[in-house]
Protein backbone atom coordinates (compact mmCIF):
# COMPACT_ATOMS: atom_id res chain seq x y z
CA UNK A 1 0.00 0.00 0.00
CA UNK A 2 2.66 2.26 1.07
CA UNK A 3 6.20 1.86 -0.20
CA UNK A 4 8.89 4.25 1.60
CA UNK A 5 12.01 5.40 0.01
CA UNK A 6 14.92 6.31 1.59
CA UNK A 7 12.97 9.65 3.19
CA UNK A 8 14.81 12.54 4.89
CA UNK A 9 12.86 15.45 6.73
CA UNK A 10 15.53 18.59 7.34
CA UNK A 11 13.83 21.47 9.20
CA UNK A 12 16.62 23.62 9.52
CA UNK A 13 20.43 22.66 9.52
CA UNK A 14 20.10 21.19 13.34
CA UNK A 15 16.74 19.40 13.00
CA UNK A 16 16.54 16.51 11.05
CA UNK A 17 13.89 14.39 12.25
CA UNK A 18 13.86 11.87 9.34
CA UNK A 19 17.33 10.75 8.28
CA UNK A 20 17.00 8.07 5.39
CA UNK A 21 13.99 5.86 6.39
CA UNK A 22 12.86 2.98 4.26
CA UNK A 23 9.63 0.95 4.63
CA UNK A 24 6.99 -0.79 3.19
CA UNK A 25 3.37 -0.91 4.57
CA UNK A 26 1.27 -3.48 3.38
CA UNK A 27 -2.80 -3.65 3.07
CA UNK A 28 -4.22 -4.98 6.59
CA UNK A 29 -1.34 -4.35 8.28
CA UNK A 30 -1.98 -3.00 12.41
CA UNK A 31 1.68 -1.01 13.20
CA UNK A 32 2.47 0.88 16.13
CA UNK A 33 5.43 3.08 15.80
CA UNK A 34 7.44 3.38 19.16
CA UNK A 35 10.70 5.18 20.53
CA UNK A 36 12.13 7.70 22.44
CA UNK A 37 10.32 11.03 21.61
CA UNK A 38 11.62 12.96 19.16
CA UNK A 39 13.16 10.60 16.85
CA UNK A 40 10.91 11.36 13.95
CA UNK A 41 8.02 9.42 15.12
CA UNK A 42 5.48 12.31 14.40
CA UNK A 43 7.38 13.66 11.91
CA UNK A 44 7.28 10.38 9.76
CA UNK A 45 3.07 9.77 9.95
CA UNK A 46 2.88 13.98 8.52
CA UNK A 47 5.18 12.73 6.11
CA UNK A 48 3.39 9.55 4.85
CA UNK A 49 -0.49 11.88 4.35
CA UNK A 50 2.13 15.14 3.10
CA UNK A 51 0.95 17.67 5.44
CA UNK A 52 4.44 17.98 5.81
CA UNK A 53 6.18 16.33 2.51
CA UNK A 54 9.79 14.60 3.31
CA UNK A 55 12.59 16.92 2.44
CA UNK A 56 14.26 14.04 0.28
CA UNK A 57 12.96 10.59 -1.05
CA UNK A 58 9.91 9.35 -2.33
CA UNK A 59 6.68 7.90 -1.21
CA UNK A 60 4.47 5.32 -3.12
CA UNK A 61 0.52 5.31 -2.20
CA UNK A 62 -1.02 2.38 -4.27
CA UNK A 63 2.24 2.91 -6.78
CA UNK A 64 1.27 6.10 -7.36
CA UNK A 65 4.34 8.69 -6.47
CA UNK A 66 2.61 11.29 -3.59
CA UNK A 67 5.82 13.14 -3.32
CA UNK A 68 5.69 14.24 -7.38
CA UNK A 69 4.33 17.80 -7.30
CA UNK A 70 1.71 16.87 -10.04
CA UNK A 71 -0.04 13.81 -7.76
CA UNK A 72 -3.10 15.32 -6.68
CA UNK A 73 -3.19 15.33 -2.84
CA UNK A 74 -6.97 15.25 -3.03
CA UNK A 75 -6.86 11.66 -3.67
CA UNK A 76 -4.52 10.49 -0.86
CA UNK A 77 -6.75 12.96 1.36
CA UNK A 78 -9.95 11.03 0.38
CA UNK A 79 -8.00 7.54 1.26
CA UNK A 80 -5.75 8.18 4.43
CA UNK A 81 -7.65 9.66 7.26
CA UNK A 82 -5.62 10.87 10.16
CA UNK A 83 -6.62 10.98 14.28
CA UNK A 84 -4.71 14.08 15.77
CA UNK A 85 -3.64 13.97 19.81
CA UNK A 86 -5.64 17.33 20.16
CA UNK A 87 -8.57 16.04 18.41
CA UNK A 88 -9.02 18.64 15.71
CA UNK A 89 -12.73 18.76 15.71
CA UNK A 90 -14.86 22.10 14.59
CA UNK A 91 -16.12 22.99 17.77
CA UNK A 92 -18.99 25.84 15.82
CA UNK A 93 -20.15 22.26 14.35
CA UNK A 94 -22.48 19.14 16.24
CA UNK A 95 -21.27 15.58 16.64
CA UNK A 96 -22.85 15.09 13.71
CA UNK A 97 -22.14 17.84 11.69
CA UNK A 98 -18.23 17.46 12.37
CA UNK A 99 -18.44 13.41 10.70
CA UNK A 100 -20.68 14.29 8.02
CA UNK A 101 -19.02 17.60 6.78
CA UNK A 102 -15.74 16.19 5.35
CA UNK A 103 -17.87 12.99 3.75
CA UNK A 104 -20.05 16.02 1.71
CA UNK A 105 -17.03 17.81 0.95
CA UNK A 106 -14.77 15.29 -0.01
CA UNK A 107 -16.50 12.40 -0.89
CA UNK A 108 -19.07 14.29 -2.13
CA UNK A 109 -21.91 12.05 -0.19
CA UNK A 110 -25.01 13.50 0.17
CA UNK A 111 -26.68 14.86 3.33
CA UNK A 112 -28.48 11.98 4.23
CA UNK A 113 -25.91 9.14 3.21
CA UNK A 114 -23.13 11.42 5.54
CA UNK A 115 -25.74 11.38 8.52
CA UNK A 116 -26.37 7.91 8.37
CA UNK A 117 -23.08 6.67 8.37
CA UNK A 118 -22.04 9.01 10.54
CA UNK A 119 -24.91 7.54 13.03
CA UNK A 120 -23.71 4.36 12.84
CA UNK A 121 -20.46 5.14 13.52
CA UNK A 122 -21.34 7.01 16.64
CA UNK A 123 -22.90 3.58 17.51
CA UNK A 124 -19.67 2.21 17.11
CA UNK A 125 -17.44 4.21 19.35
CA UNK A 126 -20.37 4.16 21.90
CA UNK A 127 -21.84 7.83 21.28
CA UNK A 128 -24.83 7.44 19.62
CA UNK A 129 -27.07 9.45 22.15
CA UNK A 130 -24.94 12.57 21.58
CA UNK A 131 -25.42 13.66 17.77
CA UNK A 132 -26.28 17.17 18.81
CA UNK A 133 -23.91 17.88 21.24
CA UNK A 134 -20.71 20.27 20.40
CA UNK A 135 -17.34 19.14 21.22
CA UNK A 136 -17.15 21.56 24.19
CA UNK A 137 -20.08 19.78 25.69
CA UNK A 138 -17.83 16.08 25.74
CA UNK A 139 -15.15 14.91 27.65
CA UNK A 140 -11.55 14.74 26.17
CA UNK A 141 -12.28 10.58 25.98
CA UNK A 142 -15.54 11.51 23.71
CA UNK A 143 -14.29 14.39 21.68
CA UNK A 144 -11.35 11.86 20.49
CA UNK A 145 -13.70 9.53 19.77
CA UNK A 146 -15.65 11.48 17.63
CA UNK A 147 -12.71 12.53 16.08
CA UNK A 148 -11.93 8.06 15.40
CA UNK A 149 -15.83 7.96 14.02
CA UNK A 150 -15.21 11.21 11.83
CA UNK A 151 -12.05 9.63 10.15
CA UNK A 152 -13.90 6.10 9.83
CA UNK A 153 -16.65 7.64 8.24
CA UNK A 154 -14.57 8.14 4.98
CA UNK A 155 -13.97 4.79 4.52
CA UNK A 156 -9.97 4.69 4.57
CA UNK A 157 -7.73 2.60 3.30
CA UNK A 158 -5.32 3.49 5.92
CA UNK A 159 -5.64 5.69 9.42
CA UNK A 160 -2.92 7.17 10.82
CA UNK A 161 -3.11 8.09 14.52
CA UNK A 162 -0.54 10.45 16.23
CA UNK A 163 -0.53 9.14 20.16
CA UNK A 164 -4.43 9.24 20.16
CA UNK A 165 -4.58 9.50 24.22
CA UNK A 166 -1.98 11.66 24.97
CA UNK A 167 -3.95 14.66 25.78
CA UNK A 168 -6.39 12.63 28.04
CA UNK A 169 -7.13 12.75 31.53
CA UNK A 170 -5.82 8.96 32.50
CA UNK A 171 -9.62 7.75 32.90
CA UNK A 172 -10.19 8.30 29.68
CA UNK A 173 -7.03 6.42 27.99
CA UNK A 174 -8.80 3.28 28.37
CA UNK A 175 -12.25 3.69 26.26
CA UNK A 176 -10.63 5.14 23.69
CA UNK A 177 -7.77 2.40 23.63
CA UNK A 178 -11.00 0.55 23.58
CA UNK A 179 -12.32 2.10 20.38
CA UNK A 180 -9.04 1.60 18.35
CA UNK A 181 -9.14 -2.04 19.56
CA UNK A 182 -12.29 -2.60 18.16
CA UNK A 183 -10.91 -0.62 14.75
CA UNK A 184 -7.49 -2.87 14.65
CA UNK A 185 -10.05 -6.12 14.68
CA UNK A 186 -12.00 -4.72 11.42
CA UNK A 187 -9.31 -4.95 8.75
CA UNK A 188 -8.52 -1.39 8.14
CA UNK A 189 -5.00 -0.66 7.90
CA UNK A 190 -3.53 1.46 10.81
CA UNK A 191 -0.45 2.85 11.58
CA UNK A 192 -0.28 4.54 15.53
CA UNK A 193 2.04 6.07 17.73
CA UNK A 194 1.96 4.98 21.68
CA UNK A 195 3.84 5.35 24.30
CA UNK A 196 1.94 2.20 25.47
CA UNK A 197 3.78 -0.95 25.05
CA UNK A 198 1.38 -3.51 25.98
CA UNK A 199 -1.35 -1.49 23.85
CA UNK A 200 0.97 -1.75 21.10
CA UNK A 201 1.24 -5.31 21.80
CA UNK A 202 -1.52 -6.21 21.79
CA UNK A 203 -3.05 -5.04 18.71
CA UNK A 204 -0.48 -4.73 16.16
CA UNK A 205 0.74 -7.47 14.28
CA UNK A 206 3.94 -5.20 13.11
CA UNK A 207 5.96 -3.01 15.83
CA UNK A 208 8.26 -0.59 14.04
CA UNK A 209 10.89 0.93 16.66
CA UNK A 210 11.99 4.26 15.96
CA UNK A 211 15.52 6.14 16.69
CA UNK A 212 17.25 8.81 15.36
CA UNK A 213 15.38 9.44 12.58
CA UNK A 214 15.04 5.45 10.94
CA UNK A 215 13.06 2.35 11.52
CA UNK A 216 15.43 0.80 13.52
CA UNK A 217 14.36 -2.52 14.21
CA UNK A 218 10.99 -3.46 12.49
CA UNK A 219 9.35 -6.92 13.58
CA UNK A 220 6.16 -8.74 15.26
CA UNK A 221 5.44 -7.71 18.59
CA UNK A 222 6.85 -11.04 19.47
CA UNK A 223 10.35 -10.02 18.11
CA UNK A 224 10.26 -6.79 19.52
CA UNK A 225 9.17 -7.22 22.82
CA UNK A 226 10.67 -10.62 23.88
CA UNK A 227 13.39 -10.85 21.75
CA UNK A 228 14.71 -7.35 20.62
CA UNK A 229 18.13 -8.29 18.29
CA UNK A 230 19.74 -4.59 18.52
CA UNK A 231 21.74 -3.08 21.38
CA UNK A 232 19.03 0.22 21.30
CA UNK A 233 15.55 -1.38 21.02
CA UNK A 234 17.15 -3.67 23.61
CA UNK A 235 17.52 -0.74 25.77
CA UNK A 236 14.64 0.47 25.17
CA UNK A 237 12.39 -2.23 25.60
CA UNK A 238 13.89 -2.97 29.47
CA UNK A 239 13.54 0.50 30.26
CA UNK A 240 10.04 0.60 29.47
CA UNK A 241 9.42 -1.96 32.13
CA UNK A 242 11.64 -0.87 34.79
CA UNK A 243 11.79 2.19 37.54
CA UNK A 244 14.83 3.33 39.27
CA UNK A 245 15.15 5.64 42.52
CA UNK A 246 17.91 7.27 43.65
CA UNK A 247 18.53 7.63 47.54
CA UNK A 248 20.79 9.57 48.73
CA UNK A 249 20.50 11.00 52.87
CA UNK A 250 18.07 9.66 55.12
CA UNK A 251 15.45 12.29 53.35
CA UNK A 252 13.46 10.75 50.40
CA UNK A 253 9.88 11.20 48.76
CA UNK A 254 8.26 7.51 49.70
CA UNK A 255 4.94 8.10 49.15
CA UNK A 256 6.04 9.82 45.25
CA UNK A 257 7.68 6.53 44.74
CA UNK A 258 4.70 4.53 45.01
CA UNK A 259 2.65 7.01 42.87
CA UNK A 260 5.21 6.86 40.00
CA UNK A 261 5.18 2.75 40.90
CA UNK A 262 1.36 3.38 40.12
CA UNK A 263 1.79 4.86 36.84
CA UNK A 264 4.28 1.77 35.74
CA UNK A 265 1.32 -0.17 36.76
CA UNK A 266 -0.97 1.84 34.29
CA UNK A 267 1.54 2.30 31.66
CA UNK A 268 2.63 -1.37 31.27
CA UNK A 269 -1.04 -2.73 32.46
CA UNK A 270 0.66 -5.57 34.18
CA UNK A 271 -2.25 -5.51 37.15
CA UNK A 272 -1.22 -9.55 37.65
CA UNK A 273 1.61 -8.78 39.35
CA UNK A 274 1.86 -8.99 42.94
CA UNK A 275 1.96 -5.09 42.88
CA UNK A 276 0.74 -4.20 46.83
CA UNK A 277 3.55 -7.17 48.44
CA UNK A 278 5.97 -5.30 45.93
CA UNK A 279 5.00 -2.19 47.91
CA UNK A 280 4.88 -3.52 51.33
CA UNK A 281 8.63 -5.51 50.78
CA UNK A 282 9.68 -1.67 48.99
CA UNK A 283 8.48 -0.17 52.26
CA UNK A 284 10.42 -2.20 54.71
CA UNK A 285 13.27 -2.73 52.66
CA UNK A 286 13.75 0.76 52.87
CA UNK A 287 12.28 2.28 55.42
CA UNK A 288 12.92 -0.41 57.99
CA UNK A 289 15.93 -2.20 57.58
CA UNK A 290 18.36 0.00 54.69
CA UNK A 291 18.27 3.24 55.53
CA UNK A 292 18.23 3.24 59.14
CA UNK A 293 21.56 0.82 58.88
CA UNK A 294 23.01 2.81 56.57
CA UNK A 295 24.90 6.00 58.30
CA UNK A 296 24.71 8.19 54.87
CA UNK A 297 22.71 5.82 52.81
CA UNK A 298 23.27 5.75 49.15
CA UNK A 299 20.93 3.49 47.26
CA UNK A 300 19.30 3.10 43.82
CA UNK A 301 16.20 1.30 44.47
CA UNK A 302 14.36 -0.51 40.68
CA UNK A 303 11.06 -2.47 40.53
CA UNK A 304 11.17 -4.36 37.43
CA UNK A 305 8.32 -6.27 35.67
CA UNK A 306 7.65 -8.01 32.66
CA UNK A 307 4.53 -10.21 31.87
CA UNK A 308 4.87 -12.80 34.70
CA UNK A 309 7.61 -11.51 37.18
CA UNK A 310 7.97 -8.40 39.64
CA UNK A 311 11.39 -7.85 40.71
CA UNK A 312 12.59 -5.15 43.74
CA UNK A 313 16.27 -5.05 43.30
CA UNK A 314 18.04 -2.68 45.88
CA UNK A 315 22.20 -1.65 45.11
CA UNK A 316 23.13 0.02 48.16
CA UNK A 317 26.67 1.18 49.44
CA UNK A 318 28.52 0.47 52.78
CA UNK A 319 29.99 -2.26 54.39
CA UNK A 320 29.09 -5.68 52.84
CA UNK A 321 25.65 -6.74 54.07
CA UNK A 322 24.25 -9.98 52.33
CA UNK A 323 20.52 -9.41 53.07
CA UNK A 324 19.39 -12.70 50.89
CA UNK A 325 21.28 -14.46 53.58
CA UNK A 326 19.33 -12.36 56.54
CA UNK A 327 16.16 -12.98 54.99
CA UNK A 328 16.38 -17.01 53.30
CA UNK A 329 17.05 -18.13 57.31
CA UNK A 330 15.39 -17.32 59.99
CA UNK A 331 17.52 -17.66 62.63
CA UNK A 332 20.91 -15.54 61.03
CA UNK A 333 20.32 -13.32 64.44
CA UNK A 334 19.51 -10.47 61.94
CA UNK A 335 19.62 -7.27 63.72
CA UNK A 336 16.53 -5.81 62.16
CA UNK A 337 13.26 -5.43 62.63
CA UNK A 338 11.09 -9.00 62.90
CA UNK A 339 8.05 -7.58 61.10
CA UNK A 340 10.49 -6.18 58.12
CA UNK A 341 12.17 -9.40 57.79
CA UNK A 342 8.49 -11.40 58.21
CA UNK A 343 7.28 -9.60 55.51
CA UNK A 344 10.30 -9.84 52.88
CA UNK A 345 10.49 -13.57 53.75
CA UNK A 346 7.01 -14.16 52.91
CA UNK A 347 6.34 -12.30 49.79
CA UNK A 348 9.96 -13.07 48.01
CA UNK A 349 10.19 -16.34 47.15
CA UNK A 350 14.02 -15.69 45.86
CA UNK A 351 16.45 -13.36 46.96
CA UNK A 352 19.57 -12.93 44.99
CA UNK A 353 22.55 -11.36 46.76
CA UNK A 354 26.00 -10.18 45.13
CA UNK A 355 29.05 -8.14 46.10
CA UNK A 356 31.09 -6.01 44.17
CA UNK A 357 33.25 -4.00 46.31
CA UNK A 358 34.52 -2.11 42.87
CA UNK A 359 31.55 -0.25 42.80
CA UNK A 360 30.19 2.96 44.99
CA UNK A 361 26.76 0.56 46.17
CA UNK A 362 28.77 -2.73 46.53
CA UNK A 363 25.74 -4.50 47.70
CA UNK A 364 22.75 -5.66 45.18
CA UNK A 365 20.01 -7.36 45.76
CA UNK A 366 17.33 -8.70 43.79
CA UNK A 367 13.95 -10.00 45.37
CA UNK A 368 11.34 -11.82 43.46
CA UNK A 369 8.07 -10.98 44.24
CA UNK A 370 5.27 -13.41 44.75
P1 LIG B 1 8.53 12.10 18.08
O1 LIG B 1 7.16 12.01 17.51
O2 LIG B 1 9.35 10.85 17.88
O3 LIG B 1 8.56 12.55 19.51
P2 LIG B 1 8.77 14.37 16.32
O4 LIG B 1 8.58 13.85 14.96
O5 LIG B 1 7.62 15.06 16.98
O6 LIG B 1 9.33 13.22 17.26
O7 LIG B 1 9.95 15.42 16.32
C1 LIG B 1 11.27 15.13 15.89
C2 LIG B 1 12.10 16.39 15.91
O8 LIG B 1 11.65 17.30 14.91
C3 LIG B 1 12.03 17.13 17.23
O9 LIG B 1 13.32 17.59 17.53
C4 LIG B 1 11.10 18.27 16.93
O10 LIG B 1 11.40 19.38 17.74
C5 LIG B 1 11.37 18.57 15.47
N1 LIG B 1 10.21 19.14 14.78
C6 LIG B 1 9.00 18.54 14.63
N2 LIG B 1 8.16 19.34 13.91
C7 LIG B 1 8.86 20.47 13.61
C8 LIG B 1 8.56 21.67 12.88
N3 LIG B 1 7.36 21.87 12.33
N4 LIG B 1 9.54 22.59 12.78
C9 LIG B 1 10.77 22.39 13.32
N5 LIG B 1 11.11 21.28 14.01
C10 LIG B 1 10.18 20.32 14.16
Amino acid sequence: MFKVENITKRYNENTVPLQGLSTEINKGDVISLIGPSGTGKSTFLRCLNMLDPPTEGKIYFNGEDITDPKYDLTKLRKRVGMVFQSFNLFNHMTVIENIAEPQIKLLGRGRQEAFDKGMDLLGRVGLRDKPFFYPAQLSGGQKQRVAIARAMAMDPEMLLMDEPTSALDPTMVGEVEMTIRDLATTGVTMMIVTHNMEFAEEISNRIFYMDQGIIYEDGTPEEIFKNPKKPRTIEFIKKQQKLEFEIRGKEYDFPGMTTTVSELILRTRSYGLPWQHGELVMDELLNAILVPALDQPDILLSVECDKNDLWICADYNGERLDLAEKFRDKDSGDPFPRTATALIRAFSDRADYAYKPAEPRANCLRLHIV
